[in-house]
């Protein structure tokens, strides 16, 4: 009774007293209940409740619960007995609860109404809801419960509450010890496989055992908990978690006997858990059995279910295509495995690696088959694979413009012919057109295009045939009427034939009085050239690009020529090409002249062009005008490339810009074995290597030359090559207009070559890439002292050496213009410091613009000798004032150092 009343109270505290009031008249339950309960759905969610609660008892242990639960109301059990069965099908049920009224009718329906959905009064109530549609038939039977038979009930129901805690309690510490174990596993999956096999079966039986002991705990479960201990057993188990099962504990007891015999030790290690000794503390095999919180088990909980996650996502098995080198980045993409899980595989090889690592194949092969992969490896020049050379059906292909070019021996009038071609032949006929060198051009006769490659002499021609491609349809042999034949154009012959280019011989120069066509003609029978006039086919004609004569006819020998070799390309594909000029342009960055052999060209498109890729950002024609598209035979500049390509580099667009940065990483890599294969390795300065000449009768000086423009470059090479002697010449390794990259440096430390750069810079990473090899690199702007400087180091008369010394770099964030000082730079010192007094330059996109001197610097208000990294500042160049904002200003010193021999 003392059980029931403190039961009331409670259920009276949660329970608003309205509902009370309006359930006592409720007496006559038929009516007021039905109305009630139709009016407030709480009816029903008791009845929900209910059902819940007779759920994992069914899922569970039904039998025990059915029977411990109504056990105990034997008296009441005429009617409790129905409802746990029949529940549904029996109204009577019903009744019992709504009866209680007569006796405590307060009580029970409270019950059922506040609390019911927290504990489970139910199983007395739940049943109501629905029968309580009969009320009438209902009422009988409630009339019949006792006082006596309500606390039974009411007994049982605190049993079952009991019950459901305990039921709570042992369904997380499954879901505990099941965490555990993964962990487990999982980390003995780490260990070696020998082990591991071992482990796990010693896990799996241990696993059966454990839980064929719990089983054989919840089974006994209920009645233990039954038996008394009811409101301790509660309370133990938030502490009693820890062990398998806390709800067991005081079972385990009587289980263990018959558990141990199949757990061996382990089970004794079990009955152990809950007590924290030193040894569980400190033997880390044990340590999981130790004691955890509820949220370290949480935290455990998701660990594994993120686990699980892992695993699920590792069961995607992939072909990962393998190259002969990979970074570790790029192999857990194709993966499709994150890269720090590569590298913490790695690391637990005992290997510390970054994302940026580069692997071999072999290496790549053993990640991806740990990881479950399977791998295909291809041959690295299988990259390049499909990139050139697509064949076309002939049905696609679309007659195209002629490539020609020009050559012919210096002064024979191959630039004034060119010129005078295209400026009486302008395409769209836009008068006034501002034309820009752009290395080659279109020009349009009788409503058909020609394209001339604008690159005089056969330097050009031949790198081009050099790397491979062929741009050229027709060669224009010039020879000057006035001078016939010469060394020159004896080279022309053989190169055009060579590449098997048919040659059209314009005879230039014949309004000179001294020209003599004729001459020309015979002179070229001995170098097997047969024009027609001389019974041969070579299609020749008598020009004057002083005056223009004849311009028309040769455009039209031209195009004679272009019909008999039937050109034709398919333009409805990806574009293809050779690069015909490459410079590194002050504002607009590498530009490539290139000229588009099949497909169209666009912007947007991802191509790739000697060992440089980029996204072409514009088309841009040879009288600066912006292009859509750019078909077969068409030159057109292109803008967006991450570095300068070579002249004669062919191109070709690709799918991705994975695909372009695989190829020219491929490439560059390429290019880079070659040179180290070619050239001994020995580094060093000038001044090193003319020692190492001097000492050891080397005869060539390697030097790697970088510069703004490829004719700049070009120019220095020439004057390079006149200054050998039989002793000693210069040997370019590389040369090219751009940036001195890392790569430039690379080379010139396998191929112990000095750099030079003129007006450029070597990158950051360059420098310092340059700077821990002892690479020297020399920066020059005028020709003529990186001339004499190479010959000083060549003659082994070496003036005192200039060394320079970085200092710092400073960008522009923005110019100020001041009406006394003029314009002054706010920059910001972005790596080193910068000096008063110091040689500085201007540099933007990599490009030297300007040397000289500062005229202030100043720190706020003051003039100050020097500002460090960080910091901002105002500077000023002495008589220079074209800075702007995005401009890198770098400081450096110059030491004047005797040569030591
Ligand atoms: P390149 O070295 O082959 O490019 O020859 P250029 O085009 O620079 O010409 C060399 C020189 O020949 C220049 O001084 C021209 O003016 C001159 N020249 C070119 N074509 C003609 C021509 O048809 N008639 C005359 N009289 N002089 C010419
Ligand atoms: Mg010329």
């Amino acid at each position: 009774m003392s059980d029931t009343k403190s039961g009331d109270d409670k259920t009276l505290s949660v329970t608003p007293k309205k509902t009370l009031t309006l359930k006592r008249p409720g007496s006559e339950q038929g009516t007021v209940r039905q109305n009630f309960s139709h009016g407030r759905t709480k009816a029903v969610v008791v009845e929900t409740k209910k059902r819940k609660f007779s759920m994992p008892g069914d899922k569970h242990e039904p039998a025990p619960t059915a029977a411990s639960v109504f056990a105990p109301k034997p008296q009441a059990a005429a009617p409790a007995p129905t409802p746990a069965a029949p529940a549904p099908a029996a109204p009577a049920p019903a009744a019992p609860v709504v009866a209680a009224p007569v006796a405590a009718p307060v009580v029970a329906p409270p019950v059922v109404a506040a609390p019911a959905p927290v504990r489970a009064p139910a199983p007395v109530v739940n049943e109501t809801p629905r029968p309580a549609r009969q009320p009438e038939r209902s009422g009988m039977v409630l009339n019949s419960l006792s006082r006596s038979e309500m606390d039974a009930r009411r007994r049982a129901l605190e049993g079952s509450v009991v019950r459901e805690q305990e039921e709570r309690a042992r369904a997380v510490e499954d879901a505990r010890r099941r965490a555990e174990e993964d962990e487990r596993r999982r980390k003995e999956r780490e260990e070696s496989a020998r082990r591991q096999a071992e482990e796990e079966a010693r896990l799996k039986s241990e696993a059966e055992s454990r839980r064929r002991a719990e089983d054989e705990a919840r089974r006994r479960a209920p009645a233990a908990a039954l038996e008394a201990n009811v409101p301790d057993e509660v309370e133990a188990k938030p502490k009693g978690r820890v062990g398998p099962g806390a709800a067991a504990t005081p079972i385990r007891r009587i289980a263990t006997p018959e558990v141990a015999r199949p757990a061996k030790t382990k089970t004794e290690d079990d009955r152990r858990r809950g007590k924290l000794t030193l040894n569980t503390a400190l033997s880390s095999a044990d340590g999981d059995a130790r004691s955890r919180s509820l949220s370290a088990m949480r935290r455990r909980q998701e660990k594994f279910k993120r686990a699980m996650h892992q695993e699920t996502r590792e069961k995607i098995v992939r072909e990962v295509v393998l190259p002969e080198t990979i970074t570790i980045q790029e192999l857990a993409q194709r993966m499709s495995e994150r890269a720090v899980e590569v590298v913490k595989f790695f690391m637990k090889q005992g290997q510390m690696m970054k994302p940026g690592d580069v692997i071999d194949a072999d290496t790549a092969e053993l990640v991806a088959s740990e990881f479950g992969h399977t791998v295909r490896r291809v041959a690295e020049s299988d990259i390049e694979e499909g990139l050139f050379d697509i064949a076309d059906h002939s049905a696609t292909l679309v007659s195209r413009p002629p490539v020609v070019t020009i050559m012919g021996h210096v002064d024979h009038g191959k630039t004034s012919l060119l010129d005078a071609i295209r400026n009486a032949n302008v395409v769209s006929g836009e008068a006034g057109g501002i034309t820009q060198h752009i290395g080659a051009y279109q020009v349009e006769k009788n409503g058909q295009k020609i394209t001339f490659i604008d690159t005089p002499g056969h330097a050009a021609f031949t790198a081009m045939r050099a790397r491979g491609a062929q741009a050229t349809d027709i060669a224009i042999l010039v020879v000057a009427a006035d001078d016939s034949v010469m060394p020159q154009t004896i080279e022309s012959i053989s190169h055009a034939k060579a590449a098997g280019v048919p040659i059209i011989v314009a005879i230039n120069k014949i309004d000179k009085p001294s020209a003599d066509a004729q001459k020309v003609r015979t002179e070229l029978l001995r170098h097997e050239v047969f024009v027609e006039s001389m019974g041969g086919e070579v299609l020749d004609v008598e020009v004057s690009a002083k005056n223009g004569t004849n311009l028309d006819k040769l455009l039209e020998a031209i195009l004679l020529q272009a019909e008999v070799l039937d050109l034709k390309a398919n333009p409805d594909r990806t574009a293809e090409g050779v690069v015909i000029e490459a410079k590194l342009d002050k504002g607009r960055g590498p530009v490539a002249t290139v000229l588009v052999q099949t497909g169209t060209l666009m912007p947007g498109d991802i191509l790739v062009a000697g060992d440089q890729w980029g996204r072409v950002r514009a088309l841009v024609d040879d009288r600066g005008n912006r292009l859509e598209e750019a078909p077969p035979s068409m030159p057109v500049e292109i803008l967006g490339l991450q570095g300068t390509p070579q002249a004669g580099d062919r191109f070709a667009v690709v799918n991705n810009e994975a695909r372009a940065r695989e190829i020219t990483e491929y490439r560059q890599r390429l290019a880079r074995d070659k040179a180290v294969a070619k050239h001994a390795t020995q580094r060093g300065s000038l001044e090193q290597m003319m020692s190492q000449l001097q000492s050891s009768g080397l005869k060539e000086f390697p030097l790697i030359i970088k510069g703004d423009v490829q004719g700049s470059v070009e120019a220095i090479i020439a004057a390079l090559d006149k200054l050998g002697t039989d002793e000693v010449r210069a040997r370019i390794v590389h040369s090219g207009a751009g940036a001195i990259t890392e790569s430039d440096v690379t080379l010139a430390e396998t191929s112990g070559a000095a750099i030079i750069g003129f007006n450029v810079r070597a990158n950051a990473q360059a420098r310092h890439a340059a700077e821990q090899s002892g690479i020297e690199i020399r920066y020059y702007n005028i020709i003529y002292s990186l001339v004499d400087d190479v010959k000083d180091a060549m003659s082994g008369l070496l003036s005192p050496e200039r060394r320079e010394t970085f200092i710092g770099n400073a960008e522009i964030l923005e110019v100020f213009n001041i009406t006394k000082t003029g314009k002054v730079a706010g920059c910001r010192v972005t790596e080193g410091k910068v000096e008063r007094g110091a040689g500085v330059r201007l540099i933007r996109d990599n490009v030297v613009i300007h040397e000289g001197t500062l005229k202030t610097l100043k720190r706020f208000k003051d003039e100050v000798s020097e500002v460090p990294v960080g910091q901002e500042c105002g500077m000023a160049f002495q008589n220079y004032e074209d800075m702007r904002q995005g401009d890198v200003i770098e400081c450096f010193r110059v030491e004047m150092v005797t040569r030591r021999l």
